[in-house]
This record gives C-alpha cells, structure tokens and sequence, in this order.
C-alpha cells in the first residue's frame, strides 16, 4: 500500500484522441517512468491511437515498449559508440539521433543502413550539430547513406516564440543540402507556432514530439492519493518521531502512505521561501515557523505539513486541533510532479 494513480479511462482517452486529432504527425514521447503511467501503459496507447513512431529517452528504455507498440521508435539520446547493443530484431524499428560527424560514421559502420535523424544544435546547448557541423556532414552523409528521416530540434520550454530560431535551423539544414530533412522532428512548440511553421515551410513535415501535453495534459482526469495508516492524538508538547521533537499544539499526528522511495519530499517544497516570507510567517506564529515543512498531502482539500521529514514508505502529517480527523484507511489526496513519482499502482476507470 503506496501511492495509486486513478485514472478517468474515458476522460483520459477523450483528451489523447483529441491531442492526437490535433496535433497531425504527433510523435508520442514515453519515456522515463512513463510520466507516472509506466512506458508499457503509454506504449499500448499509442498503439491504440494509431501513431507510426513513438520517442523513449535511452536504448535501455526500448525493450519494455518495443512489444507493445509496432511501429518506428525514435531514441531522443544520441547516438554513441557506448550506447548498448542494439537487439538486431529491432534495428529496423530504430531512428537513431544523430548529432557529430564521427557518430554518423561509427553508427554506419556498426549498422549499415541505419535509419537517421540529424539533430541540430539549439539554444538549449543540448545535443547536436552546428550549422558548420551539419555541412561537414553531408559528405558522409553521401558516402554512407543512411536513411536520413528528418531534422531533429529540441528547444527550451517556452519563453517567448521559438520561431525565429527553428527558421534559423531550418535555413541551415537547407544550406547544408542533404536529402531527407524536409521532415522536422520538433518539441515545445505551441500549437499556433506549429501552425505558423508549416506555412513558412509548407513543402516540409512538421513533427511534434510531446509527452506531458499528451499524457498528463488534462489533470482533472488524474489523480493520486494515499492511505491514512495511523492516527495519534497528541498534546501540545508531546514528544514524536526520529528526533523526538515536539508537538507545537495540540493536534493529531496522521501517518500516511508514500515516502522518500515514491519520491515524496525530495522536491524543494513549493511556495515562497525567502527571507522575508519566513519572516511574515514567524510573526505569525504559523506551524512553519516551528519548522514544519508544507506537505504534498492535502486533506478536506487543505494541504497539510510534514510533522518531521518524510520516511521510505510513508509520511507524518501534523493535523491542528479543529480539523476533520480522517479515519485509518481513508484516502489523501497527493499532489505529485508525476515525472519524478513512484507509483505502486495504476488504475484505470
Ligand atoms: C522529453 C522530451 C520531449 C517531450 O517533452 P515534454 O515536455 O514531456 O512534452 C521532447 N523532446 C525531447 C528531446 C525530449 O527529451
């Protein structure tokens, strides 16, 4: 008993069906922990939403979708010497990214005929070529031939139009004059950019990569909770936990699932922690002034604080006196980066 992630099936499945509708050459990234719904869940819904390429982070990463979707998969992580073996049964399944000239000529030699996407370097100072670099590229492009499958731009999340900067890279694929990068692999493009790129450039492809606007793009469809495990009563200077520190009022320590292993308590937490705010709150007098933390726990809808830090398997939540005291085994409510959560369980309405 963890953390479950309940999911509204025909409310999430409305919102991908919809994303999927518009946004034409969709590539579904599953990566990581599968933005909280595990890569194996997102990889059959793609395969339900009918995509022909999804995109995983790393070459580990492929072996728990490749059985469950059938079409192409893009690894977004580069193309080096020391990536793992590739399963031969898959090669043909494989768009490999590619950004410096000696991985193209490694990768060919390992694997003639790979199938290629060139990425170009961007603002982000990731991955990839510079424009130098991509014309340099062309002669073993020619010599090689790998099937180049398009252009691949990964830009920084958003922070005013990214427009000018993929015209930019686009100009300079063209200048380089290799085939094939007419298609252009793209994320974090609002849906009005995408509009506006493919009437700057309406003889190329546009494809958007997107994973949290896809999967966890309609939030009202998702939710987290936890089980209350324990509840004590306890009195103003009553001792508890690790450390034995003390009650700052009367209240109820609650103890609920989900800890350091689910990946609670390991952000910063949220809110205004400055000086001056920690000073607001100590004139107060608020329970953060004694040094209890906000809590991603929320009970009657009111986030509640972490009584001491979080353990491995669960949490202490301190409730003042006056609050609906919820029984052992009511479910909490959590609310978790969903990229960064270990859930023990998914269920699907
Ligand atoms: C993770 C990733 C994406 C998807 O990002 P979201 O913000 O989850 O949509 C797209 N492109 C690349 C290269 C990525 O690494």
């Amino acid at each position: 008993m963890g953390l479950t992630l309940t999911v509204d099936g025909p409310r999430w499945r409305d919102h991908l069906r919809a994303y999927a509708d518009a946004h034409p050459g969709l590539v579904p990234v599953v990566k990581g922990n599968g933005y909280g719904l595990t890569p194996g869940r997102l990889a059959r819904r793609s395969q339900w939403l009918g995509v022909d390429t999804i995109a995983v982070g790393t070459y580990e990463e492929l072996p728990e979708v490749a059985t469950r979707f059938d079409g192409s998969l893009l690894v977004l992580t580069p193309w080096r010497s020391f990536v793992p073996d590739l399963d031969p049964a898959l090669a043909a399944r494989v768009v490999h990214t590619v950004g410096r000239v000696e991985d193209l000529e490694a990768l060919l030699a390992r694997h003639p005929g790979a199938r290629v996407v060139l990425e170009l370097l961007t603002s982000m100072q990731r991955h990839g070529f510079s424009a130098r670099g991509l014309w340099d590229a062309a002669e073993p492009v020619r010599r090689l031939r790998p099937r180049v499958e398009g252009l691949a731009l990964h830009l920084p999340l958003a922070q005013g139009s990214h427009l000018g900067e993929v015209r930019r890279r686009i100009n300079d694929a063209v200048g380089s004059g290799i085939d094939g990068l007419d298609t252009v692999w793209v994320s974090h493009l609002t849906d009005d950019e995408l509009e506006q790129l493919r009437t700057s450039f309406p003889d190329f492809t546009v494809r958007p990569r997107s994973g949290t606007g896809l999967w966890l793009g309609d939030r009202g469809a998702l939710r987290v909770t936890a089980t209350v495990l324990d509840v004590h009563e306890v009195a103003r200077g009553d001792a508890f936990g690790y450390r034995s520190r003390t009650a700052p009022k009367d209240g109820h320590l609650l103890v609920v699932s989900g800890g350091t292993a689910h990946g609670i308590g390991l952000e910063a937490p949220t809110g205004d922690s400055s000086l001056r705010s920690r000073a607001a709150t100590l004139a107060r007098g608020g329970l953060d002034a004694v040094g209890f933390v906000r809590s991603p726990f929320s009970i009657d809808g009111k986030q509640r604080l972490f009584a001491e830090p979080p353990h491995m398997q669960a949490s202490m939540l301190f409730l003042p006196a006056g609050a609906r005291v919820p029984a052992v085994g009511e479910e909490v409510d959590v609310r978790v980066r969903y990229t960064t959560t270990r859930v023990d369980r998914v269920e699907v309405t």
